[in-house]
């Protein structure tokens, strides 16, 4: 395997970074995380629009184009033989002498981008559906912002692996379902009604959610985005998840408790199909 080193293909193994970078010392960095089914990538525009935005809010200035990232992403995913895969891409401020300010002299930020092939995504809905625990949400308040710092992430995805659970879905101290520890989430609430977070400053604005978007709106299917206690997701039909990892994913047991008659419902059915579609890996 290959991997991109600022400017550089090394192979992985012997790829490294400075014990020094900003990103491995204090978690100083951005990432993103994108699916390519058949040599297409997913959404590109919006992951790329994403850490653009993330960049910025954070100061950090890669000179770099979105146009010169994607040629990097298909260098990386050629020289890796990735058709079907994801790819992985790392910006951090830089390598500096350990201090928590920005460096007073800007260094170059630290770019890492790697691909792995990926099985294609799920033809069998039922065997796809999986389950999630419920924990509260740790993060701190600028979940928007697409940052290497995860470390609740990986303890909330730790706890739901230790459960024998696919993700964690988190809940702020109101009881209000902030999102999955890797996913946004979404129900079909006891009424019916078709129900995601509103984006704000507690979640990630997810580049899978958004697409789903669009296809409920081309499609004329109504939701609503209002925030939705964790008692109305123990009662929902229907919870799903979304990311560019795991499209569209049925959630079907929830703590142990079946959600729904137990098997994945309509509207998961529905927008799995059709986001496959749309990345191109469904007819
Ligand atoms: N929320 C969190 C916390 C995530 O880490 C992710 C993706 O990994 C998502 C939501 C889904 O985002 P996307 O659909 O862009 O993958």
């Amino acid at each position: 395997a290959i991997a991109y080193v600022n400017g550089r293909y090394r192979p992985l193994r012997e790829a490294s970074v400075n014990v020094e970078d900003r990103g491995f010392q204090f978690g100083d960095g951005i990432y993103e995380v994108l699916y390519v089914h058949n040599h297409r990538l997913a959404d590109a525009e919006l992951h790329l629009a994403r850490l653009t935005r993330s960049l910025g809010e954070i100061g950090l200035n890669l000179t770099l184009s979105p146009a010169a990232l994607l040629v990097i992403i298909r260098e990386v995913l050629r020289r890796n033989r990735v058709s079907t895969g994801l790819v992985y891409m790392q910006v951090t401020r830089g390598a500096a002498r350990r201090d928590h300010p920005f460096p007073a002299v800007p260094v170059r930020p630290s770019l890492v981008i790697t691909a792995r092939t990926r099985p294609a995504p799920p033809t069998d809905i039922a065997a796809w559906a999986g389950s999630a625990i419920t924990l509260p949400d740790e993060r701190w308040a600028r979940c928007d912002i697409k940052s290497t710092n995860l470390l609740p992430n990986v303890l909330a995805r730790q706890k739901a692996r230790l459960s024998g659970a696919y993700e964690a879905i988190l809940h702020d101290s109101q009881g209000y379902v902030t999102e999955g520890a890797a996913s946004n989430v979404w129900i079909v609430d006891a009424a019916g009604t078709l129900r995601t977070r509103p984006l704000g400053q507690e979640i990630l604005p997810g580049c899978t959610r958004a697409a789903v978007l669009e296809i409920l709106h081309g499609a004329g299917i109504a939701f609503a985005q209002t925030p939705f206690t964790l008692e109305a997701l123990r009662g929902a039909r229907e919870i799903f998840l979304t990311s560019a990892t795991s499209f569209v994913k049925p959630i079907t047991r929830l703590d142990g408790t079946s959600i729904g008659n137990g098997h994945p419902g309509p509207a998961a059915t529905l927008l799995l199909e059709r986001y496959l579609q749309h990345i191109g890996a469904a007819p």
